[in-house]
């Protein structure tokens, strides 16, 4: 039997696909990584020291994504959500143990996403020595746009970052305030798991995270990409 003609004993869920910014193919996503306090500003609001912890990694499923101008549902058991901006980056190219100085050669493209999360679930997981996926691991928990190519922009290691909510600046800063730059995110990331064409990473977020409600618009932005633009619904 060849391949084609594979059968499986339940429907096989379907690949999930990010829009490429003036192409009609689409990037087919493998693992959603994200990267722990990455900005020095936020690191300080979430009550941590940033001179003296190294950044961390936790991962989202790829079927968390919202994609082609989608809403975000306000989500189950809680009653505090925050927004999260944060650079996104689209790898067309795995491997592991990659050098710093070779890392960008992996990057296919960059996009903005939101890192929403269920702080008082993460909260609660922290607090008792729990995993953290309860809090940034659910239905439709990111948000992101169509990816832009590094053909097209270059590779983004400056350019403001910012998120409104309503019309009002919640989340400012710069791409170059990244404690570990892109280079060093794939080359620390790619030493503790095989990286793949098709993953994405989230970067990680800059100060002022804070919850949203139902109603609410998320409006984002990054030099080099463009807006999102996102309703709690
Ligand atoms: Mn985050």
């Amino acid at each position: 039997m060849s391949i084609s003609q594979t059968e499986f004993v339940v429907a096989p869920a379907p690949v999930v696909s990010v829009a490429v910014r003036g192409s009609l193919a689409r990037f087919p996503v493998r693992r959603v990584y994200c990267v722990g306090r990455n900005y020095a500003e936020h690191t300080r609001e979430m009550g941590h020291d940033p001179d003296r912890e190294l950044p961390f990694f936790f991962q989202k499923n790829p079927d968390n994504l919202v994609l082609d101008n989608g809403d975000f549902p306000y989500p189950s058991m809680t009653s505090n959500v925050h927004h999260e901006v944060e650079m996104v980056v689209a790898l067309g190219m795995g491997g592991s143990d990659i050098s710093v100085d070779k890392a960008l050669d992996h990057v296919y493209g960059y996009a903005l996403g939101l890192d929403m999360t269920r702080r008082d679930l993460q909260n609660e997981a922290k607090k008792t020595g729990r995993p953290w996926e309860i809090g940034k691991a659910f239905e439709h928990s990111a948000p992101m746009t169509d990816i832009v190519t590094v053909d097209k922009v270059g590779h983004l290691a400056k350019g403001a970052i910012w998120l409104k909510v309503n019309g009002e600046v919640k989340q400012q800063g710069d791409l170059d305030q990244l404690i570990w730059n892109v280079p060093e995110i794939i080359a620390h990331l790619s030493t503790i798991f095989e990286l793949k064409a098709g993953d994405l990473i989230m970067t990680g977020t800059p100060a002022g995270v804070g919850a949203v409600k139902r109603g609410d618009v998320m409006d984002g932005f990054c030099e080099g990409i463009g807006s999102i633009l996102v309703k709690v619904v």
